[in-house]
């Protein structure tokens, strides 16, 4: 790791936000010149007298700083244990490590108090994606760190940042502690899931979708189920192992498809079971089939500001097709992560369907990320996934 030898002041007048404690230094707030720093270097923040501010990683990027520390503390290894272990803690006051349910979140960036880090844990398998150059120049001590907070259950470490972090020749994948067979088996709510980090998107897993997938269960027996962008089946198993009479799991994917079914036979559930490869939308535009419940959880439409009103036009076009063609009482579990995507737009845009489709609506419930997804409050653009299950007369 790069030692702390950068000191970097801010304007008078650009203060007011890391004094809030947000953790996102942006790079017209500073003053010095920042042309010799390091990607990935820690930095000190002061004000423009010099007075101690926070403490970060350095990227040349628009977010120049992602804040560690308010106080003046080493970036060391006490460091990084001491989060870590706050963060495993707090997965165990929610009951994250049992023998049925052993998928979850452990490190969720900002709202773990470490900005650019994302480390899922699989039944004693900790996946570690990291999205600044800091943290990934920090992986020994990260690595370190949970070992230490998670001891003898742990049983490999992988590191995979090369999609993330995809400027970084030197950036391989690869495990840092341990080694265990992929595809891996873990359980979410006493289902197998067969997990792939190496093959699969992300870290695996859709981990964020846990407590809306085990609600879907809820609604699911004697009903027959299409699950749209399914990617390896979350939704499709909680609804079979409910008794859903049938369930059709649809995703552009070929290989998605291909998990599914691996998940779906793992579990015993072939009998109650489809896929379709398609695209969502053309296979929504026409639906051959009646659903009483149909799932709509697309990948993010716009990861940026400037893509905004033409995602809402997609949310808009699916979600009208989902509710004039579901059957009359249909349920609709509808999703959204786009972080530029509120939930209040969200909402409108929902609402905005129904009027298309001509339909009553009800909204029953309003769905979030989970709790091991937490939000910092000084951070409100850490929350991003939000849901409707709703009603449609
Ligand atoms: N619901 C899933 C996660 C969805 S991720 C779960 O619970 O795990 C989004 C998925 O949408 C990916 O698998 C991707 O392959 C799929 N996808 C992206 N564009 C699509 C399209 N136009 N039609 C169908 N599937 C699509």
């Amino acid at each position: 790791m790069s030692e702390n030898k950068g000191v970097i002041q801010l304007f008078k007048h650009k203060t007011e936000s890391v004094k809030r404690n947000h953790p996102w230094i942006f790079s017209g707030a500073i003053h010095t010149n920042t042309e010799d720093l390091n990607d990935g270097q820690v930095v000190t923040v002061t004000d423009n007298k010099g007075n101690f501010l926070a403490r970060g990683h350095f990227q040349h990027a628009t977010i120049a700083v992602r804040v560690l520390t308010f106080s003046d503390q080493p970036i060391d290894q006490e460091f990084f244990n001491k989060k870590i272990l706050n963060a495993v803690e707090l997965r165990r006051k929610m009951d994250l490590f049992s023998l049925d349910n052993n998928i979850c979140r452990l490190i969720h960036g900002e709202g773990d108090s470490l900005p650019g880090l994302i480390i899922d844990y699989y039944n004693g398998a900790a996946v570690i994606q990291c999205h600044s150059y800091g943290m990934y120049d920090s992986i020994t001590l990260i690595s370190e760190a949970l070992k230490n907070a998670l001891g003898n259950s742990l049983k490999a470490i992988y590191s995979k940042s090369s999609d993330t972090l995809p400027g970084r020749t030197e950036t391989e994948d690869g495990y840092l502690y341990g080694e265990v067979e992929t595809p891996f088996i873990a359980q979410e709510h006493g289902i197998n899931l067969s997990i792939d980090w190496i093959k699969g998107q992300k870290t695996g897993f859709f981990v964020d979708q846990r407590e809306n997938r085990k609600l879907l269960g809820k609604y699911a027996h004697a009903k027959k189920v299409l699950n749209t962008f399914c990617y390896s089946g979350g939704f499709s198993l909680t609804a079979l192992q409910n008794g859903a009479t049938l369930v059709h799991s649809l995703d552009s994917s070929k290989k998605a498809i291909e998990l599914t079914e691996t998940n779906v036979a793992l579990n015993q559930f072939d009998g109650q079971h489809g896929s379709i490869v398609a695209d969502a939308m053309d296979y929504m535009k026409e639906l051959n089939e009646d659903y009483d419940i149909i799932v709509l959880d697309p990948p993010a439409f716009a990861k940026h500001r400037d893509k905004r009103h033409k995602a809402i036009q997609g949310y808009k076009r699916l979600n009208a097709h989902a509710i004039r063609q579901i059957k009359p009482g249909g349920i609709i579990f509808t999703f959204s992560c786009s972080q530029v995507v509120d939930k209040y737009l969200f909402n409108n845009t929902i609402i905005a369907a129904a009027i298309e489709a001509g339909r009553n609506v009800k909204i029953l419930e309003q769905l979030h990320q989970p709790a091991d997804h937490p939000i910092n409050a000084f951070h409100p653009e850490g929350e991003y996934l939000k849901g409707l299950v709703i009603q449609v007369d």
